[in-house]
């Protein structure tokens, strides 16, 4: 029997895809069923964050699946004229789950500032869709020794916004030198940041429910296990193995 969507389950890891601006209809489709045929009933909660011209599409192919599905970004704004955005209440009517705020392409590339990240997750919360918060230091900010002060920095913005339904989140940490370039952190070094973010988490509230804190960065078939091991690392957030069905699921059974 397919387990209902409905709410993230605290005691099971998180996988979720990030596909990036790639992809086609075609694409899609061979890679989508190449996922669900070796699937099974995963120990672990599994979702796909997809380009939003093919939410309907994925929307279509994974609806009574064990997989979730979920977009890469989100408008600050309700509705409105506000060119090219996309609202929440948009990626309701297809049905998603999560939306990504804050990865660091769209902080890099996007000019995104730690309030309007902390804005969109208030915005995808008050509609319905979980934030998948990333936060994570670029390679200069760890060589400098300003780790913790970013990732507890960027977290920050966003407790404020949001107070209490900071438990409603998802945070991924993602080093900014890790992502897409084939340089994990090590499950070590992972764990201290994660550990950091769950003593933030634990200091904003008094509700014991677990926030899942993911890990993001070259996360691929060969280092799951060990990343997902840690006693604080609760999920992944994939990119480039999430376009590869075989390395994915790889990644998913690791997640047990
Ligand atoms: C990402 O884009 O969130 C990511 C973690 O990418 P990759 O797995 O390719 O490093």
């Amino acid at each position: 029997m397919t387990r209902a969507l409905t709410e993230t389950d605290m005691n099971r890891k998180l996988i979720a895809g990030n596909w990036k601006m790639n992809g086609g209809l075609s694409a899609n489709q061979a890679l989508v069923s190449a996922m669900l045929a070796g699937i099974g009933q995963p120990a672990a909660d599994v979702a796909l964050c997809v380009p939003a011209p093919y939410l309907a599409q994925i929307q279509g192919l994974l609806q009574g699946s064990p997989m979730a599905w979920g977009a890469q970004d989100v408008s600050v704004h309700e509705q409105g004229a506000y060119t090219g955005e996309v609202s929440v209440s948009m990626l309701k009517d297809f049905g998603c789950r999560y939306a990504i705020v804050g990865h660091s392409e769209r902080r890099q590339y996007h000019g995104e500032s730690d309030a309007v990240v902390a804005a969109k997750a208030q915005r995808a919360l008050a509609g319905g869709v979980t934030p998948i918060v990333c936060v994570g230091e670029t390679l200069a900010e760890r060589e400098a020794g300003e780790t913790e002060t970013v990732v507890r920095r960027q977290l920050a913005a966003v407790i404020h916004t949001v107070g209490h339904c900071i438990t409603e989140i998802v945070v991924a940490y993602e080093p900014v030198w890790a992502i897409g370039t084939g340089k994990t952190a090590t499950p070590e070094m992972a764990q201290a940041v994660h550990a950091v973010l769950r003593a933030q988490l634990a200091a904003a509230t008094n509700n014991p429910k677990r926030v899942h804190i993911l890990y993001g960065g070259s996360m691929n078939a060969a280092n799951a296990a060990s990343l997902l091991a840690q006693p604080d690392i609760d999920g992944g957030l994939i990119g480039g193995a999430s376009l590869k069905a075989a390395d994915f699921l790889s990644i998913v059974a690791a997640a047990v």
